[in-house]
């Protein structure tokens, strides 16, 4: 199967979910999420249209920013350790998975050269599984009002990684819990944060995330095939 059989039926069914949910499609961005693919999987994904795309690990996301000329856009997804933080400056548009301060304080170090401020998420573990990264439900305002003190920082919003369960409808209440959180985040008005993103949905659930309103959502598996 090629990329663009799966990107077809894909759209349709991202499509269908707008509807459902009297969403204007153009409000819900596709993350091709290419972990573990290689480079040519990419280009394959660009010859037909598709110029987003998520990165987990920051050693392979070198590779394949150095590897695929021009550059596509990139998101980064992944957890991210502080002192990798230097490595994504200026190649990436929206950083996914902010969840302590002490990485929002590196990426505003690293970017106070840079001419625009680095774009950010806040991953949130709204289920709060111990096994996941995210900060906990209950810490997320007191966080957001200490990295809008930071410069060079701008929050877009929120994302999230639920449980996983075999029935997407499980989920629909920890994506629900995301979209309350933002606009808890957004009705505190601080400089420098705004919710318009919630990245939410994977390839099992994505349909659900757009009807709880995401505004991203990061899908793999049903893009690339199996990893
Ligand atoms: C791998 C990954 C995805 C994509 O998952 P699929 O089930 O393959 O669609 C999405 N988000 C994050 C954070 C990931 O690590």
């Amino acid at each position: 199967m090629t990329f663009s059989d799966r990107l077809i039926p894909l759209r349709q069914r991202i499509d269908i979910a707008c509807q459902r949910a009297k969403r204007d499609p153009n409000s819900v961005r596709l993350v091709a999420v290419s972990k573990l693919k290689p480079a040519s999987a990419i280009v394959e994904a660009r010859a037909v249209g598709q110029e987003l795309f998520g990165e987990s690990y920051v050693q392979e996301f070198l590779g394949k920013y150095e590897e695929i000329s021009p550059s596509p856009h990139w998101h980064f997804i992944g957890a991210l350790q502080s002192n990798k933080v230097k490595y994504l400056k200026g190649k990436v548009d929206l950083i996914h998975s902010v969840d302590r301060l002490s990485l929002a304080q590196e990426i505003a170090r690293q970017w106070r050269d840079q001419a625009t401020s680095a774009n950010i998420l806040l991953q949130v573990n709204v289920g709060g599984e111990v096994s996941k990264s995210g900060c906990a439900p209950d810490e997320l305002i007191s966080l957001v009002q200490k990295i809008a003190l930071l410069p060079k920082l701008h929050v877009r919003g929120l994302m999230t990684l639920p449980p996983w369960s075999e029935d997407p409808e499980e989920v629909r209440p920890y994506f629900r819990k995301l979209r309350q959180l933002a606009d808890e985040v957004s009705a505190l008005g601080l400089a420098n944060v705004t919710m318009e993103e919630l990245s939410m949905g994977m390839s099992d659930d994505f349909e659900v995330a757009i009807e709880e309103g995401a505004t991203l959502i990061r899908v793999g598996t049903a893009l690339f095939g199996r990893r």
